[in-house]
């Protein structure tokens, strides 16, 4: 147990592996066996209970298969990490020395469930990975691990596995980097780890979400693996073989935080200085851009004019983003900076229509 301990705290980048849901012994066995073979991976996953989203899907192999999880562990010498929803779950996740639990992305959204998980964890001594719950809300993220760590639980993970959102996108769900990085800016201690499996709901994309995740310092990866992923009994099209996993690692750029060299330091620094001298600028120019909308707000106050014209919205976007466009700036981009700045112009005006 304090070599997982240390594994969770101290190994970079933390590699988490193995199938959605455990399905057979033989197929938990196979999998651990040449996850291990590969030598980089660190803990071995496998969903035992699956929440699934429609009735009829398989729901997991329940109790059964953790003995399974406990002859990978001895065959290989990979803990064992699983998904627990219940106080009863985590009672016989612990009863079968599973090493690592983690709080799936549907639990995580519901406080009750989050607090019967966490009145269990109670006394125990075992590392509790939080996934981001399905919808992008920080607070409900930041709820479970508060739960989790309120029943004393000191090793506490975050596992980013991407947001719900309606219709259809290139993802399965949605990464929202930002949040992630927020979450991770709010718990600068806690490890944070990516799931480009559930983010993509695909093979063809893993890659390149997980290079992302690393670029981005994460700490660690989960992605899910499978002896015979096109007939895997749940999320088939995501997962991997193991050694398509081991491909996978070796193709990744892996980066420092930290420049090494002195040369090195020297010049982030010196570009640095011109960004933050670029960031007091516009920080300066968009003073001054309230102070006008100010005026205008006064005058539309004494000519009882309305604070937003619609028409005058849609010019000034236009505007920026065909300028924007010849700056290297995105359509996207313009549209959200130049949203919060209209927004920061409505507040100005509010205040001084109600002053
Ligand atoms: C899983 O890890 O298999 C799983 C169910 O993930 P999530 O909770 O992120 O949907
Ligand atoms: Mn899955």
């Amino acid at each position: 147990m304090n070599n997982v301990l240390d594994t969770i705290r101290n190994k970079r980048p933390l590699i988490i592996s193995g199938p959605c849901s455990a399905e057979t012994e033989d197929q938990v066995l196979q999998t651990a066996t040449r996850l291990a073979a590969t030598g980089k991976v660190d803990l071995l996953r496998a969903g035992i209970w699956k929440p699934r989203t429609r009735p009829g899907s398989f729901e997991g192999v329940g109790t059964k298969g953790l003995p399974w999880l406990q002859a990978a562990k001895k065959e290989t010498g990979l803990p064992t990490a699983v998904e627990v929803a219940t106080g009863k779950q985590v009672e016989d996740a612990l009863h079968f020395d599973v090493d690592v639990l983690w709080i799936g992305a549907r639990t995580t959204v519901n406080p009750f469930s989050v607090q019967e998980v966490a009145d269990a964890l109670k006394g125990v001594k075992v590392p509790v990975l939080v996934k981001n719950p399905i919808n992008p809300d920080l607070e409900l993220w930041t709820g479970a691990v508060e739960r989790v760590a309120k029943a004393g639980i000191e090793e506490i993970g975050l596992i980013h596995r991407g947001f719900s959102s309606y219709g259809n996108t290139e993802y399965r769900n949605a990464p929202m980097w930002h949040l992630a990085i927020e979450m991770k800016r709010r718990n600068p201690d806690l490890p944070l780890i990516n799931d480009p499996s559930h983010i993509c709901g695909r093979r063809d994309i893993l890659q390149e979400v997980a290079q992302e995740a690393i670029d981005l310092n994460y700490d660690g990866l989960m992605i899910e693996s499978h002896i015979d992923p096109d007939n895997a009994w749940s999320d088939a099209k995501q997962q991997i073989t193991p050694e398509v996993l081991n491909e996978l690692l070796d193709n990744i750029i892996w980066r420092k935080e930290e420049a090494a060299s002195e040369e090195a330091h020297a010049m982030l620094d010196h570009l640095r200085q011109q960004i933050n001298q670029l960031d007091d600028e516009l920080m300066q120019l968009l003073g001054q851009r309230m102070k006008i909308a100010d005026k205008i707000g006064s005058y539309k106050k004494d000519h009882n004019i309305t604070i937003l014209q619609t028409r005058r919205w849609n010019e000034i976007l236009d505007r920026a983003i065909r300028k924007g466009e010849r700056h290297g700036l995105s359509q996207e981009f313009i549209t959200r900076y130049l949203d919060a700045v209209h927004m920061e112009s409505i507040n100005h005006q509010n205040k001084i229509f109600n002053s």
